[in-house]
């Protein structure tokens, strides 16, 4: 799927209309489609705020009642509608089910209407915007909170949807079109697997929201996060997105179109080169093997990650099954999800990480304090050492899981080695308690740490003695060590992994790791740009996980550079002054070579 068709009509209305304005959104799923715009109408503006008599408030309470049970019964149909292949998604419904029935929005609800009088849907819409409030400011990279404004979002529109005596606009398209929406349920996008869609572009989301992420399962482009979407295009206008650059062009000129229907055939092609080459092994030019995994969110990720030549999987963020719901997921649940992903790549390994919450990573089932600092507060590890009963019960899961395939567990955010003890002797616990039941499991379970807090990166050489592997995350890593808030979309441009003084933490991390003989491997999103992941072997890292949609073009980048070449270009870069002076040094050393990758298509085909 990518390209639409130049029809001669398409040709006349994009030149009616002025050419070419162009939006601006986040890149959610890569490729270039061009077509007629079917725009799903904005539920927000399809009511007006109106006062209520007192003598209709019960009345507007009871709409709301019944919008809440028919919404629920919808969400309920759309799991019933989810194509097999993305049936985990249904566990977003059951936690959007959950959302509609929370007391924080019905109290909200039940207040405006009773006391401020206001009609039910401006109720919602209010409840809504002020439990979306209370995440905080969102910004283009602080990936949990739009996800969870996103989120309460959705469910605010199913409601509504109701209200205004819409029960679900369907997508019902006669013809291929790109469909234009406020946002679309993970039912939606999955429904595109039997509308002839073009593409999607939708106001909200992040590249790790859910439209996202299913956008690139379906490998349908997508542009999302493209605020004023909705004032700016309508239904049957010509538009062009670029899932790679992340940019929409509404009413383009026939040069704009043509030059755009250029690069979806040289995306599609390249793409398809690349995917061709997925499941041959990924070794340097010299012959150098190079382990390539993949981090997954979501358990349908697995499916995903084993499809795109994904040598295991070197990150699950656990952290997902603990979010949007009212109770802690139990031992059996989470041992049913852990054992799916283990299936979904066995024999390869899996790699559990456990949960990271706190900091920027908010779960309504955690007593979490109001600090200052969440970031530099009890998260992650801390969190799960203050909960010893909760962490149990996450040990045991995976415990259970290692029967079914290779399984190594990490710690998120250690800073100290007593934190390992203290989970190395929790692990043992665990261990000893699944026995005890007579439960199968594997017989030695790798305990390893994450490095991404600098007092780790410093000890590694002590961390070596007992971790038995490491994971450098960099996300964090770059954050503690150059004190930017990873969230912060002002200072981004500070936040950067190729600042020398990250490149000299990871050198050390590795030598350590090399000397003890232990495995080290490195999870943030710095190696999934290939120009990185090149600089990345050169320091030393012989398993990189990423993003399984990245695998092909980073198997492709690392096959085309020798080992000498890059622990040459990792020492200039250990050598340089600043991140300026790296990025430079990458872009002349490796950039002609790797042009095709860095554009997303071929641009010679
Ligand atoms: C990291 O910090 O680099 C990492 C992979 O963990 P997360 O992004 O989940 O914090
Ligand atoms: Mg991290």
């Amino acid at each position: 799927m990518g390209s639409g068709e130049r029809t001669p009509s398409s040709m006349a209305l994009a030149a009616a209309r002025p050419s070419g304005v162009t939006l601006r959104g986040i890149a959610g799923s890569p490729g270039v489609a061009v077509g007629p715009a079917y725009v799903v109408g904005d539920l927000h503006s399809a009511f007006q705020k109106r006062h209520v008599a007192s003598s209709e408030i019960d009345g507007e309470l009871a709409r709301v009642s019944k919008a809440v049970e028919e919404a629920e019964q919808s969400l309920v149909e759309m799991s019933e509608r989810m194509p097999v292949a993305l049936r985990d998604t249904t566990q977003i419904l059951e936690a959007y089910k959950l959302m509609l029935s929370d007391p924080a929005l019905h109290d909200r609800v039940e207040h405006k209407v009773r006391k401020e009088r206001k009609c039910a849907e401006w109720a919602v819409t209010e409840s809504a915007e002020e439990i979306s409030a209370l995440f905080g400011a969102p910004t283009e990279r602080d990936a949990y909170i739009v996800e969870r404004r996103h989120d309460v979002e959705f469910v605010c529109d199913r409601l509504l949807r109701v209200l205004v005596g819409d029960s679900g606009p369907r997508l019902h398209l006669d013809r291929p079109m790109i469909v234009v929406a406020r946002d679309l349920s993970p039912a939606d996008t999955a429904g595109m697997v039997r509308e002839p869609a073009l593409g999607f572009v939708t106001c909200v989301g992040s590249r790790t929201s859910h439209t996202s992420i299913m956008a690139r399962a379906l490998e349908i482009p997508a542009v999302v996060g493209v605020a004023d979407a909705l004032s700016r295009i309508d239904t049957g206008d010509v538009v062009i997105i670029d899932g790679l650059t992340g940019d929409v062009t509404v009413n383009p000129s026939a040069e704009q179109i043509h030059d755009a229907q250029l690069r979806s055939e040289q995306h599609l092609a390249f793409a398809r080169r690349l995917l061709s080459a997925r499941h041959e092994p990924c070794t340097t030019s010299c012959g150098v093997p190079v382990s390539l995994a993949a981090n997954v969110e979501l358990p349908a990720e697995a499916i995903l990650a084993a499809d795109h030549g994904a040598q295991g999987i070197g990150l699950y963020r656990t952290e997902f099954l603990y979010i949007d719901r009212s109770t802690q997921p139990s031992e059996d649940e989470q041992y049913e999800v852990y054992r799916a992903i283990i299936e979904a790549v066995e024999p390869q390994p899996v790699t559990l990480r456990t949960f990271d919450i706190g900091g920027d990573k908010f779960a309504s089932t955690f007593e979490l304090p109001a600090e200052m600092n969440p970031a530099l507060g009890l998260r992650a590890v801390r969190l799960a050492l203050t909960q010893p009963e909760v962490f149990l019960t996450q040990l045991r899961a995976m415990v259970r899981a290692s029967a079914h395939g290779p399984v190594r567990i990490m710690i998120p955010m250690v800073s100290r080695i007593s934190e390992l003890r203290q989970v190395r002797a929790l692990l043992d616990r665990a261990r000893q308690e699944v026995a005890d039941r007579g439960q199968p499991h594997a017989a030695h379970i790798p305990l390893g740490t994450m490095i991404e807090v600098p007092a780790a990166a410093l000890m590694a050489d002590v961390f070596a003695r007992e971790a038995d592997f490491f994971s450098l995350g960099t996300n964090d890593l770059v954050q503690y060590s150059l004190a930017v808030d990873r969230a912060s979309q002002s200072l981004a441009d500070l936040a950067s992994a190729h600042d020398p003084s990250i490149l000299r933490l990871i050198h050390r991390v590795c030598e350590a790791a090399r000397q003890r003989g232990r495995p080290v491997s490195l999870c943030g999103a710095m190696a999934s740009n290939p120009l990185s992941a090149c600089l990345l072997v050169g320091l030393g890292l012989r398993e990189l996980s990423m993003e399984a949609a990245a695998i092909p073009e980073i198997k492709e980048a690392i096959r085309r550079v020798s080992v000498v070449e890059m622990e040459q270009l990792a020492r200039d870069a250990l050598a340089c002054d600043g991140k300026e002076d790296v990025e430079a040094l990458l872009s002349l050393r490796l950039a002609p070579r790797l042009q095709d990758l860095l554009a997303g298509y071929d641009a010679d085909a």
